[in-house]
């Protein structure tokens, strides 16, 4: 059987992965993954695959793991987003695609659209039934309660009872410790947003005693009074809070109310604070109490809270939702005590109502017995036509909530190319590959849960994780470590000794936190003494190369992967060059190889090094001490000599040769004399002799000293350049890094180069992987993409001035600011103005003023996110902003109907190594203005223009005013790189084209 059928073989629907995982469902487009990297481990070459992961449509809400609830399309890698099990989960990357939809229809809640491909969590409600002996049929209750992940597509394909047993479900949930404690008890919290006036003073009217008492002792917690008055007529009293205390005062629970946003809230206005929302579960059905004793009403086992406001009806249905129990919200007419009637919003709330400590005994429920579960729902699925999906990969078990505490699931791509990976290493046991991803969390995912499976459908598959050599304990620097001079605290000395005693490992991840400390104590290449060291035994980071030099497949990061291609050969390296790679979370590779292939130091660096050093040789008048000083007085001289004025990166000026070539030398010479210098090689009672804290110190000196020459004496292909950063002791830092980073990885990917899988779920820029190809240096490769995300044809018009305006000319200026007062009436605001200089924003912002009915939004009025938050909520306005505008600004719908390019957007190669990119194609006899500025400008360009159409429901037009685009030949190139549409030529047509597109919204 070949390759890729096995693979698939191993995903199939009932086959070893399925088996193994039990609710595995396996996703074509998983199995078409799988195909495609078992081809390329068995034919070679390279594959650049971009993997679709997608789930909701813009607007869905999720439950963040700090309780407050975001839009699915603000979600960015790094956010926790909260799991089923109340831990978090974190985002890994985004993503976002276009495709076929549908709409899921719980039987009780709200309706969600997510994409045909998105994983649903369901749970099973029946056990098997297995036939007994004699033929009878009995339920068990295996089964029951597991929880299977399913795509929507493979759900439709299930037989009707399957479904029928198998339902969403809704997970209670506990929120992470909150160290401040509440403002206001939350049961009278809880009475005052029920039954509660704020606006003035603080009153509550009620005719139930436990409700008074409650007001007494909130009170008396305050230190304020109450006076109760009787109602005529009636019943009820109300309970007067003072607006002030001794008659001059304001009350201190006024001034509690307006800490919570809550003083002078009405019935329409009234929420639950963020606090109250996330607090303990006994604070939070506290609230709860405090609002149903006032203002809910029990019938037949159902809570009824009706409120005037949406926000109150949301935050309590959240809160009984973290409870455990289903709350469902529907508007609702209704007639208050004055006989106005209005929208009201009905929050009915079921399931076990004993959670709630109700005081008023009417409102007390008794525990009952549920017969159905509350927290799950039977659903159907329609189909909503084609549009944009938002999702995410998330670490763990991928599972997390929706805003109504939904649990979903995120898709994955790892099983496809670990079912392949496994498929290739089972027949050949001799053989090896590698897995490396860039963040820690994929890698212990990989390990410790998708391979366990793959190994259980599969065979035991021989893995080792191997994480970069300063995540584990380097036991000579622990040992070596002068506990008595040091400044860490002796309490986390004691506990970190502790942890050492007792670890087996030596990995970082065991410490239930890093200490601040760890680089102290961590493992370094550029410092380790290998084989001369006397604890090369018991290394951890050592015995952790080791098993990965055994392991058949290898995880790792992506630094380790090029760290030891770059150092390819090395009889101790654990990867050898001929081992198959797949690289997941590709889109971080050239970054990591612009850091491996370069070096970088800081100026404190050596100063860090010096007072190591001077514990060799303690006495200030030891030779050997004063040469340590006079080394480190050098190098303040060079270090000041090279700081930039500014605040910008720059080259590294050229050094005097005498002062550099004396540093370097003042460097080698105390890294010789130490070297010849006779030392103790009797172990202290930290287990280490002078000798080996000498040989470690030199390692660390020699390993600083090539740093520092090869940035100080740049060789031909690299750049070096000096960066201002604000650090308590570092002030700058060196960098040197090489020109062509393809030049530098172009083995890995080149002919004869082990079989390598780059994947990624944002892989490919603008619909093509031809840039990641350029600038990663790869050939040839098979490629796996998904189409463009937009239907730009129908979607966008582009508007080129009838005229062309040429950027060379004087009044070129005059003519961008005729031809946007125009535009900008046309389009009735609703612009973002992109412009490559500052000078030019500020000339046209000048003419622009006083001239248009719109507000006018300059960049230098505020922060980005400021300046985005009222661009949006001013639909009309317009925007003028520069560089940090061009990419990474997400503005969905109207307020974005116009974007205008005023000049192609041509950079000056400022940051140094930009700049010596420039120079090296000038050298390799090309004209850099082809082949580096202009395609960095279309970059820049599809990134500016891709700022307008953010949602399937966008419409807008893109203006670009620089003639160039008509007039040059290159100009060719920017039309052809940017999606293609129809072209607009009159003000007449923009006002037309917005004015259809506002009508197809609207009906939409
Ligand atoms: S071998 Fe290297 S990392 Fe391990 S204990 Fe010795 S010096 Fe530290």
């Amino acid at each position: 059987m070949r390759l890729a059928d096995r693979a698939s073989s191993l995903l199939a629907p009932g086959g070893p992965i399925s088996r193994a995982m039990p609710g595995f469902e396996p996703r074509a487009a998983q199995v078409q993954m799988a195909r495609a990297v078992a081809e390329t481990l068995e034919q070679g070459g390279t594959l650049l695959m971009e993997a679709p992961t997608g789930c909701h449509i813009a607007g869905q809400q999720i439950l963040m793991s700090d309780g407050t609830l975001k839009r699915v399309e603000d979600i960015r890698a790094g956010d926790l987003l909260m799991g089923p099990d109340s831990h978090p989960r974190q985002v890994l990357r985004t993503v976002r695609g276009h495709g076929p939809l549908v709409r899921i229809v719980p039987r009780k809640g709200e309706p969600f659209i997510v994409n045909i491909d998105h994983i649903l969590s369901l749970v099973r409600i029946y056990g098997t039934r297995i036939r007994r002996r004699g033929g009878s049929r009995v339920t068990s209750t295996r089964l029951k309660g597991w929880i299977v992940d399913v795509s929507v597509r493979e759900w439709l394909t299930w037989p009707q009872y399957r479904k029928h047993i198998h339902k969403l479900f809704r997970s209670s949930i506990e929120f992470p410790d909150r160290h401040e404690p509440l403002p206001l008890d939350p049961y009278f919290l809880g009475i005052m947003l029920g039954d509660g006036s704020m606006i003035y003073s603080a009153t509550v009217t009620t005719a139930d005693h436990e409700i008074i008492s409650a007001c007494h002792e909130a009170a008396s917690v305050i230190g304020i009074g109450v006076r109760v008055t009787e109602k005529k007529n009636n019943a009820a009293v109300t309970v007067h809070l003072p607006r002030l205390v001794g008659g001059r005062r304001p009350s201190p629970l006024l001034r509690l109310l307006k800490q919570l946003g809550l003083r002078g809230a009405s019935a329409s206005t009234k929420f639950v604070p963020e606090a109250y929302k996330t607090c303990s579960r006994t604070e939070r059905a506290q609230l709860l109490a405090g609002l149903l004793d006032t203002d809910g009403g029990l019938f037949g086992g159902v809570f009824d809270f009706i409120s005037r406001s949406p926000a109150l009806a949301q935050d309590t249905a959240f809160v009984a939702r973290s409870l455990g129990l289903a709350a469902y919200i529907r508007p609702c007419q209704k007639h208050n005590q004055y006989g106005r009637g209005g929208l009201y919003y009905r929050v009915s709330i079921s399931g076990d109502l004993s959670v709630i400590p109700c005081r008023v005994e009417r409102k007390t429920a008794h525990p009952r017995r549920q017969i159905k579960n509350v927290m799950h729902t039977g659903f159907s699925v329609e189909t909503a036509g084609e549009g944009e999906y938002f999702g995410f990969a998330l670490d763990g078990d991928g599972r997390y909530l929706m805003g109504d505490f939904t649990v979903t699931h995120n898709t994955g791509k790892s099983l496809s190319y670990l079912a392949a990976l496994g498929a290739y290493l089972t027949h050949r046991p001799d053989a090896k590959a590698v897995a490396s991803t860039a963040t820690i969390t994929l890698q212990e995912q990989l390990v410790h849960k998708d391979l366990v499976v793959i190994s259980e459908a599969n065979g035991v598959l021989p893995v080792a994780l191997l994480k970069g050599m300063g995540r584990y304990l380097c036991l000579l620097k622990w040992r070596g470590l002068s506990k008595e001079l040091s400044l860490i605290p002796q309490a986390d000395l004691e506990s970190f000794g502790r942890w050492v005693a007792f670890t087996k490992s030596g990995d970082q991840n065991e410490l239930p936190f890093v200490p601040s400390w760890w680089g102290e104590v961590a493992a370094d290449h550029g410092d380790c003494l290998g084989p001369a060291c006397s604890l090369q035994l018991q290394c951890f980071a050592l015995r952790a190369k080791e098993a990965a030099r055994r392991a058949q497949l290898l995880v790792t990061n992506h630094h380790l992967l090029l760290l030891y291609r770059r150092f390819a050969g090395s009889s101790t390296s654990p990867l050898p060059n001929t081992a198959p790679v797949v690289i997941d979370e590709a889109h971080h590779l050239a970054d990591f190889a612009t850091e491996v292939y370069g070096e970088s130091c800081s100026d404190f660096a050596l100063v860090a090094l010096a007072q190591r050093l001077h514990g060799l040789a303690p006495s200030s008048k030891d030779p050997l001490h004063m040469q340590i000083d006079a080394a480190l007085a050098v190098h303040r001289g060079v270090m000041n000599a090279i700081r930039p004025k500014g605040f910008e990166p720059m080259a590294i000026p050229a050094l005097d040769r005498t002062l550099r070539e004396g540093y370097l030398e003042s460097l080698r010479r105390l890294s010789g004399d130490i070297g010849r210098r006779e030392w103790d090689v009797i172990r202290d009672r930290s287990g280490t002799s002078a000798n080996e804290r000498a040989a470690i110190l030199i390692r660390m000196l020699d390993g600083y000293t090539a740093a520092v020459q090869s940035i100080l004496e740049p060789v031909t292909g690299t750049a070096s350049w000096v960066e201002p950063v604000q650090q308590r002791n570092v002030k700058i830092v060196l960098r040197n890094a090489p020109i062509d980073v393809g030049g530098s990885l172009g083995g890995l990917f080149g002919e004869g180069a082990a079989p390598t899988i780059l994947c990624s779920a944002t892989l490919a820029a603008g619909g093509s992987f031809a840039h990641l190809k350029a600038k990663l240096g790869i050939q040839k490769a098979r490629e796996l993409i998904l189409p463009p995300a937009f239907n730009y044809q129908a979607q966008m018009r582009y508007y080129l001035p009838r005229t062309p305006l040429d950027p060379k000319q004087r009044e070129f200026t005059d003519q961008v600011a005729s031809e946007l007062l125009g535009l900008l009436r046309a389009s009735e605001g609703r612009a973002l103005v992109l412009f490559t200089s500052y000078e030019q924003l500020r000339a046209i912002a000048e003419r622009l003023r006083g001239r248009l009915p719109y507000t006018l939004l300059v960049q230098d009025q505020g922060s980005t996110s400021q300046l985005l938050q009222r661009f949006k909520e001013d639909v009309h306005s317009v925007l003028l902003a520069t560089a940090r505008f061009w990419e990474g600004v997400d503005i969905v719908g109207e307020a974005l109907s116009l974007l205008v390019i005023c000049r192609l957007p041509f950079d000056v190669p400022t940051h140094p190594l930009a700049g010596a990119r420039f120079e090296a194609a000038k050298a390799r006899g090309e004209n850099p203005f082809t082949t580096v500025a202009v395609p960095e400008a279309i970059i820049r360009l599809r990134q500016g223009v891709g700022r307008l159409i953010r949602s399937t429901s966008d419409r807008g037009v893109v203006a670009i005013l620089d003639g160039r685009v008509l007039t040059k030949s290159f100009g060719r190139r920017f039309l052809s790189s940017i999606p293609a549409g129809p072209y607009l030529s009159s003000h007449d047509e923009v006002t037309a084209f917005l004015r259809r597109a506002a009508v197809g919204t609207a009906r939409r």
